[in-house]
């Protein structure tokens, strides 16, 4: 096991600057899920851990090495990729100890080796089959393999579930993670699936054109996103965000809609200022009709039904928001009043990375 460290890490191709200066620590048998919009630069960032990138600038750090300029073969780190990287015309048991046997370790380690890991991963009985008699889940348990035989002290997993379909996934998730429970090695896993990093890591860190835009426990950026980016990011469905003014009202402040329509924002001085309130969907609930500033009024405009929950299209006065309801709670084309806790709702300032005020 090791713990990782990036300091002041750039990467340049020609005079694109992908990764600009990034420092990160990632702690001995951590889990760390990179997670971000396409191209803010997560695969690189995993190359350039694994090796098979070259920093322009910054030092990486896995245990106590040092390891620019060391070969992927040198770092003993072991990486997982989406496209699973199999040898078509080597057997399950000879795909997975191949780099055993490029190491030249004796027949019968590598066999040990390879039928341990095939019992953890469940593949016992495909060791005999080629990678095109093997599905999908198989496949990658297969690529994982190879991976748990080397013993690395850290592995780098780059989208390694895209290629499967969302039972699948969600089967792979689990496996991963209890993997990870039970070897301990530390982590770290690039997706643009939020939930997968939510419910995979120890800590996320999110990515933006090649900056942190935060990074925390999932809960963590969940309840207190830095900005209006990381807070639509993480959740599902998306958070709701309604244009308007916070105005100071008492000893508290409101937050006043674009269409005059307002909420109590609590307790605590805030200044008069233009603002973005945001709210999970999860967060509002489904009632009658609500008097001026209780809530939100509107007609239910399209509904999903997800088996055990709806997700309402709701036409507010102050804009359309999404809704989480409980299974049959609203009707199409009804009239009805969302509420929050005052505590639900998150303010930004206005921007599409507006941040939290
Ligand atoms: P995705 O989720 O789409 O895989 P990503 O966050 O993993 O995206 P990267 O693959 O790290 O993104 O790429 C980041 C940016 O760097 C992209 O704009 C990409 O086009 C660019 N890039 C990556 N590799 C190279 C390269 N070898 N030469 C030039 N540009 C590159």
């Amino acid at each position: 096991m090791a713990a990782i460290a990036l300091e002041n890490i750039v990467k340049r191709f020609g005079t694109f600057e992908v990764i600009k200066s990034i420092d990160l620590k990632i702690r001995e048998g951590e889990f760390v899920v990179l997670v971000g919009p396409s191209g803010c630069g997560k695969s690189t960032l995993l190359r350039l851990l694994a090796g098979l990138e070259d920093a322009s600038e910054g030092t990486i750090t896995i245990g106590d090495r040092q390891v620019q300029g060391l070969p992927p073969q040198q770092r003993n780190i072991a990486m997982v990729f989406q496209n699973y990287a199999l040898y078509p015309h080597y057997t399950v048991e000879q795909n997975m100890g191949f780099g055993l046997r490029l190491r030249s370790m004796p027949k019968d380690q590598i066999k040990a080796k390879v039928h341990e890991a095939a019992r953890i991963l469940g593949l016992e009985d495909y060791l005999a089959r080629y990678p095109k008699n093997l599905s999908g889940g198989q496949r990658q348990r297969v690529a994982m393999g190879r991976a748990i035989v080397r013993d690395p002290d850290v592995y780098l997993f780059d989208e390694p579930l895209s290629n499967l379909d969302a039972k699948l996934r969600i089967a792979m998730r689990t496996e991963i993670k209890a993997l990870h429970q039970r070897l301990g090695r530390t982590t770290v896993y690039v997706t643009h699936d939020q939930v997968e990093a939510m419910t995979m890591a120890d800590r996320i860190v999110i990515l933006r054109q090649g900056e942190i835009a935060q990074q925390g426990t999932p809960m963590e950026l969940y309840n207190t996103p830095a900005d209006r980016f990381v807070a639509g990011f993480i959740g599902a469905p998306t958070m709701n965000f309604l244009d308007g003014r916070i105005e100071p009202c008492g000893s508290g402040s409101t937050f006043r809609f674009a269409n005059g329509e307002h909420l109590p924002l609590g307790a605590g001085a805030r200044e008069a200022r233009e603002a973005v309130a945001g709210i999970r969907p999860e967060h509002l609930s489904v009632g009658a009709p609500v008097e001026q500033g209780q809530g939100l009024n509107g007609r239910v405009s399209l509904i999903e039904p997800t088996g055990p929950s709806d997700y309402l299209l709701v036409e507010t006065n102050a804009g359309t928001v999404t809704v989480v309801a409980a299974s049959g709670a609203a009707q199409l084309n009804e009239q009805i009043g969302l509420t929050a806790n005052e505590s639900a709702w998150h303010l930004f300032e206005p921007g599409e990375n507006g941040r939290r005020i």
